[in-house]
């Protein structure tokens, strides 16, 4: 069995290195712009967009004497991904089950932007389409394949190509597996390293505990367990919402990229840096502490862009509850539900357990006693009492208990042998120190 993880850290160029690594980024975000702007125009003429198409063009590119920095300053193996990484997002424009997915969640619609072929016509971007990359977004990357041949690792340094030599990074766990791959990339203003590894195991992991357990996901307690526990959600968006909001508003006073603007635009990134590690810290905790501590896990199956959807209003309630849906959307979004499912499934691959998504059907109307189904069982959104056996017990809790039943359930029908696909952990998911 093949297991991948990812390792990310801080990485801490000296001045000379982070000159260097700012051209080879920025080098890869020309070829990214340069590239979308070729690929729109095969778009128009309806040729076909694919990684190798592209990265034949890099070529073409690099001999442009225009572009003469691309060949001092520039990686040819992190250009090529570059572009690749362009043509899977071409694919998934192109991927109709993205576009139904989309729909489904689909918000106000924009205002519609156009891009200027060379011939003088223009074309829509439509949604989904790849993006231009700009400086002032603040995050940049470069990936490289074939580790040993162009870097390796010494101690709490790292050798990279292009004359860049040892960098430090703050090593904070051993890098277990063989490094196949690594990430360089820049967000507000830090350096990060993230080495994508793989190793081989001769036997699935077994995992050292024997229990199960039942997750409930909910809004103002984040997990209910079938244990009866609860862990509170970190609403790390909401107590900075009001200083991001304030954040904006001073921005869109401020003259497009000026120096002031770019200023205040990079305090902005910072502050969303900054939601965004404290809701993924949260969240490793929690999925480490319980994927530790038990051998099966069973939540619900929900896909948050369904839950999402209902805000804007069904066939059933005509959109009567939107209001509070939509508060309750962005604390969904706000916890990061599927991120959180997503780190159980792999942390429970590592250990050699099991997570079982359930159909989240009647999970919160059912007895968890007598199996009675009754929309009358569920008083309150606190209260469950059954209508038949009177059993009493609060809401979520009684819901836990059924998403373990029905994970069990889930287990006997498929003779206790889920084996389940391999599972990559996300990179998006990585951070410093898997606590
Ligand atoms: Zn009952």
């Amino acid at each position: 069995m093949k297991l991948n993880k990812a390792y990310k850290f801080r990485l801490e160029p000296t001045i000379e290195q982070e000159i260097i690594l700012n051209n080879l980024v920025g080098s890869a975000r020309f070829v990214w712009n340069h590239m979308l702007a070729i690929s729109f125009e095969m778009f128009a003429k309806n040729d076909f967009i694919n990684a190798t198409n592209l990265v034949n063009k890099i070529m073409d590119l690099k001999s442009n004497p225009d572009f003469a920095f691309l060949k001092s300053s520039s990686n040819a193996v992190s250009l090529q991904q570059k572009v690749r990484d362009l043509a899977s997002a071409w694919s998934r424009f192109f991927d109709p089950k993205v576009h139904a997915r989309f729909k489904e969640n689909k918000k106000k619609p924009k205002k519609p932007k156009f891009f200027k072929l060379a011939d003088g016509t223009e074309i829509q971007r439509r949604a989904l389409m790849p993006q231009f990359k700009r400086k002032a977004d603040g995050c940049d990357s470069i990936r490289l394949v074939q580790f040993d041949k162009y870097c390796r690792v010494e101690g709490n340094r790292i050798k990279l190509p292009n004359g860049i030599g040892l960098v430090k990074f703050r090593k904070s766990q051993d890098i277990i597996g063989v490094i196949k791959n690594v990430t360089i990339s820049k967000k507000s203003g830090h350096w990060y390293v993230s080495f994508g590894t793989e190793r081989e195991l001769a036997e699935k992991p077994v995992h050292p505990a024997t229990s199960a357990i039942g997750l409930d996901m909910g809004i103002s307690k984040l997990i209910t367990t079938s244990n009866g526990e609860y862990i509170k959600p970190k609403n790390s968006f909401k107590a900075n919402q009001v200083k991001l909001a304030k954040l904006q508003r001073q921005l869109s006073r401020k003259v497009l990229f000026s120096q002031n603007w770019k200023k205040h635009n990079r305090k902005i990134q910072k502050l969303h840096h900054h939601i965004a590690n404290i809701r993924h810290d949260y969240l490793h905790k929690i999925t480490t502490s319980i994927s530790k501590n038990h051998a099966m896990i069973a939540c619900e199956d929900l896909t948050v862009i369904n839950m999402s959807t209902s805000a804007s209003g069904s066939v059933e309630n005509k959109g009567r509850q939107v209001k509070a849906k939509s508060g309750l959307n962005k604390s969904i979004l706000d916890q990061g539900w599927g991120m959180m499912i997503d780190m159980l499934e792999y942390k429970q691959q590592w250990r050699g357990g099991l997570l079982i998504k359930v159909n989240p059907r009647y999970t919160s109307q059912t007895c968890s006693q007598c199996q009675h189904i009754a929309k009358e069982n569920r008083q309150t959104q606190a209260k469950f009492e059954c209508v038949k056996c009177g059993h009493k017990a609060n809401a979520d809790i009684n819901a836990a208990r059924n998403i373990l039943s029905a994970g069990h359930a889930v287990l006997s029908a498929e003779g206790g042998c889920s084996q389940g696909r391999p599972m990559k952990q996300k990179t998006c998911d990585i951070r410093e120190k898997v606590a």
